[in-house]
C-alpha cells in the first residue's frame, strides 16, 4: 500500500484526473468525511460542534498553489469574513484558522506588487491582523519543501508585529530537528506533524521508521524547551510517546496541544479531551478541496479502491 502514495501524490496534480473526481458525484461521500462543508456558515456550525465536544478547532479555507492575484485575494477576504463570524458568534477563543501560504500568493511571479514571497507575507498579515481583532491566532501550514525557508522567513516577519503567529515542521524533512531547535523558545507555537507530499531522499527520510524517529526526536525538543508545542499525529504510538515526553519533561496538560485531522480517529479525540489534554481539530472547508483529499486518500489507501472502483463503474 506505501507503494500507492507517490502515485496519488502525482496525482494530485494532475488537471485531468483532478476533473475527473471533482465532477463525479461518487466523490462528495468521501469528500464529506474530511471537509463538513463548503461555507463559512456551515464551517462555523462545525466548528461550534466541535466546541461543544470540549474540542478545539482551527480552520482552513481550501486552495493552494494560487496562479493568480484575484484568487489570493478571494482567499484572504474567506478568512477575514469567517474570522469576523467567529467573533460575532463567541468562538474566537477555542477556534484559529490555518492558512497555506501557496493560497495567498507565495507561487505569484514577480508583478508590481512584488515577488511572491512579498504578496503572500502582506496577505498573511491582513490575515493576522483580522485574527488579532477577533481574539484569535494564524497558523501558517507547511508545504512542499521548495517552500520552508519562504515561509519561515514569512513566519519571523510576522512574528514581529504578531508573535502569537504559529509554524509547522514536518519531522520526515532532514533539517527539521534543527528548525525544532531554532523554533523552540518562549511563546512559540509549533505544529509538529510527519509531512504529507512527495520529498525526494537528497532531503527527507523515506521510510516510515526513519520519519518516526525523526517525530520523537523533534518532540524532545520541543517538549524540553520553552515553547508551545502542537503534535499533529494520530499515530497511537506518537500519541502514547508524547505524552510520557510531557511528563519526563514536567509539562502540564495545556502547556502543549495535540491535533488531528477532522474525519480521523474523532473518538480518540474525544478520548484525549476526557482525560484532560488539549486537542485541536483542523478542519478545512471550502470548494477547493481536491489535492487536501488526495493527501488524504495517499496516508490511507484502504479508502482508495473503494473510491476509484466507484469512479470506474460511473464512467
Ligand atoms: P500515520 O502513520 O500516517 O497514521 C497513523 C494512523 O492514523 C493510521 O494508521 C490511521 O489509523 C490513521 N490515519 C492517518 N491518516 C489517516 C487518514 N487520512 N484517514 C484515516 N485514517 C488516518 N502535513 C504537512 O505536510 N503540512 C501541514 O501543514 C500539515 N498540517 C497538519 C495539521 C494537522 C492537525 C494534522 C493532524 C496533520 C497535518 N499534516 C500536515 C499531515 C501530516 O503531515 C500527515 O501526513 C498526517 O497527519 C498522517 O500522519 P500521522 O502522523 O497521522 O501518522
Amino acid at each position: 500500500m506505501a507503494l500507492l502514495r507517490q502515485p496519488l501524490l502525482a496525482l494530485a496534480r494532475s488537471a485531468r484526473v483532478r476533473e475527473l473526481v471533482t465532477t463525479s458525484p461518487v466523490s462528495s461521500g468521501v469528500v464529506r468525511g474530511y471537509v463538513p462543508g463548503e461555507t463559512t456558515q456551515a464551517v462555523v456550525g462545525a466548528a461550534a460542534d466541535l466546541v461543544d465536544d470540549g474540542l478545539k478547532v482551527t480552520l482552513d479555507f481550501l486552495g493552494e498553489d494560487t496562479t493568480d492575484h484575484a484568487r489570493a485575494d478571494a482567499t484572504v477576504e474567506a478568512y477575514v469574513e469567517v474570522l469576523g463570524q467567529l467573533s460575532a458568534r463567541g468562538l474566537a477563543r477555542h477556534v484559529e484558522v490555518s492558512v497555506k501560504l501557496s493560497a495567498i500568493g507565495q507561487a505569484l511571479p514577480r508583478s508590481e506588487r512584488g515577488d511572491g514571497h512579498r504578496v503572500a507575507l502582506e496577505n498573511a498579515r491582513t490575515i493576522c491582523r483580522a485574527a488579532r481583532n477577533a481574539g484569535t491566532t494564524v497558523t501558517l501550514d507547511m508545504e512542499d519543501h521548495t517552500t520552508t525557508d519562504s515561509t519561515l522567513a514569512i513566519l519571523r516577519d510576522l512574528r514581529k508585529d504578531f508573535p502569537e503567529t504559529g509554524a509547522v515542521l514536518q519531522a520526515y524533512l532532514h533539517r527539521t530537528e534543527a528548525d525544532c531547535r531554532s523554533l523552540a523558545h518562549e511563546g512559540s507555537r509549533v505544529r509538529l506533524c510527519k509531512g504529507a507530499y512527495d520529498e525526494p531522499e537528497e532531503v527527507a527520510y523515506q521510510s516510515r521508521l526513519e520519519v518516526d524517529t525523526s517525530y520523537v526526536r523533534c518532540l524532545k525538543t520541543l517538549l524540553s524547551g520553552q515553547g508551545y508545542p502542537m503534535i499533529a499525529t494520530h499515530d497511537p504510538r506518537m500519541i502514547e510517546i508524547a505524552c510520557s515526553l510531557a511528563n519526563r519533561y514536567g509539562r502540564d496538560q495545556g502547556s502543549y496541544e495535540f491535533q488531528m485531522l477532522y474525519g480521523v480517529r474523532p473518538e480518540e479525540q474525544r478520548r484525549l479531551a476526557a482525560s484532560g489534554e488539549s486537542v485541536r481539530v483542523y478542519v478545512p472547508y471550502g470548494a477547493e478541496w481536491y489535492g487536501y483529499l488526495m493527501r488524504r486518500l495517499a496516508e490511507r489507501p484502504q479508502n482508495l479502491s473503494f473510491f476509484v472502483r466507484s469512479l470506474i463503474s460511473k464512467k
